[in-house]
């Protein structure tokens, strides 16, 4: 999976901006490659959990729809814990065609990893920090 660096950057900005509530997300794009990022509000407001907003949820799809984008990934954020999913991240992955990307701040050290959870199997998905290869 290739995720673009403006995008990566975004990602921790938001997850430092809300810390020490998680952070979360959805990630759109096309083969293989994330190109853009739509920040949800965490409405749990919690620092080891997230729910999305229901609203603004539906709102995000709409519009990736409407750009032609398909919904290729989740995020949140983990402020104080390994960027690798929690048993409850596990038991809640409930799709397993989208990659899970999990930001963690712990230690105040930036680290970015996704992951494929498939049955309570979770695979990790290797990320390339890239530029958009179709603009060369
Ligand atoms: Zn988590």
């Amino acid at each position: 999976m290739i995720l673009q660096p403006d995008i990566m950057e975004s990602l921790f900005t938001q997850a430092e901006y809300e810390a020490p509530i998680e952070a979360c997300g959805y990630l759109a794009g096309t083969d293989g490659q994330i190109t853009r990022h739509f920040p949800l509000t965490n409405i749990d407001g919690k620092e080891d959990h997230f729910s999305f907003d229901p609203q603004e949820q539906f709102a995000t799809l709409k519009a990736a729809r409407q750009e032609g984008l398909s919904i290729i990934g989740m995020y949140h954020s983990h402020p104080a814990s390994p960027a690798r999913p929690s048993p409850e991240d596990v038991r809640l992955a409930y799709d397993p065609t989208i990659v899970y990307i999990i930001i963690s701040l712990m230690n105040d050290t930036r680290t970015v990893r996704g992951f494929y959870i498939r049955k309570g199997e979770v695979v990790e998905e290797p990320l390339t920090i890239g530029e958009n290869t179709n603009d060369q």
